[in-house]
């Protein structure tokens, strides 16, 4: 367990403090209790269990046949643009508080706390991104990426970070727009950058732009689109037509190096991300939601 997650954990129904024993954690408040799974707290509302890994169907396939033909991704990242997050948390400094929600295995250092829905390996304490189970104003920093697509309602969500965000605090998204649909569990929604500029209404834009360009989406739509068209409706040949057409049309992605500068291609990206901050004082008139 990191040090820091003791500093800054509560209670995710009455954000009251915790106590820690060796296989459970108890809120000190309201006395409910929850439970540690392979090390990591499982701090959900309502007595919700951890997510087990998603399970992948591979229609038959070999798993040795299914890695090796499985075609590289669609995105085609500038360095630059690979390395906007790492970047961002560098910027605010080792004794920053970070917490990354759906996290999985990213690892950008011990001071930055991964949140999950799961015990999946790199994850630091299981929690829901519309009930966090932390403090609040705990944290100098709070980070998504490709996460608030998967939350069905994510202006809570936006809620909880404004929560548990210091006045002041750094917030970093990224967020797909022209995208296939890819569950994680399942998969609700698309952002424009106006979108996810709205979704953080009250919070003072800093930065927004795009991180995959227009066409890392259209590499993703054409290998969707090729393998829908020749798939006949066949699960398998679906699978077949994903992995073929994947590779066949995965170079298109490459144009980005022309196309991602230009003042247009923020109409067809398939990636954004923001930079907002916590207004330092409480803004009169703000919408707050459950
Ligand atoms: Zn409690």
């Amino acid at each position: 367990m990191k040090p820091l997650l003791r500093e800054v954990w509560a209670c995710p129904d009455c954000h009251g403090a915790l106590a820690a024993s060796a296989e459970e954690v108890c809120c000190l408040v309201c006395g409910r209790g929850y439970p540690i799974v392979q090390g990591v707290p499982v701090l959900l509302t309502g007595g919700a269990t951890a997510a087990p890994r998603p399970v992948e169907h591979h229609h038959g396939m070999s798993e040795r046949l299914r890695r090796w033909s499985m075609p590289p991704a669609t995105s085609y990242r500038r360095r630059a643009d690979r390395e906007k997050l790492p970047a961002f948390v560098q910027g605010l400094g080792r004794a920053a508080r970070v917490l990354n929600v759906g996290a999985k295995e990213t690892d950008l250092g011990e001071h930055v706390l991964n949140l999950d829905l799961g015990p999946f390996s790199g994850v630091d304490l299981v929690g829901d991104a519309v009930s966090l189970p932390l403090q609040d104003e705990s944290m100098d920093a709070v980070i998504t990426q490709g996460v608030l697509e998967h939350v069905r309602h994510p202006e809570w969500a936006v809620a909880e970070i404004r929560r548990v965000l210091r006045p002041g605090g750094l917030t970093y998204h990224e967020v797909p727009f022209i995208q296939g649909y890819h569950a994680d569990p399942t998969d609700y929604q698309r952002f424009t950058l106006d979108g996810v500029a709205a979704l953080f209404d009250g919070f003072e834009v800093m930065e927004r732009g795009i991180v995959a360009g227009p066409s890392s989406a259209l590499s993703w739509v054409l290998r969707e689109y090729l393998a829908i068209l020749f798939s006949f409706n066949n699960p398998v040949l679906y699978a077949l037509g994903k992995r073929a057409f994947g590779w066949l049309t995965a170079p298109v992605k490459y144009l980005d190096a022309l196309v991602v500068g230009s003042r247009y291609a923020p109409k067809i990206a398939s990636a954004l991300y923001l930079i907002a901050r916590k207004p330092e004082a409480p803004t009169v008139g703000t919408t707050v939601h459950p």
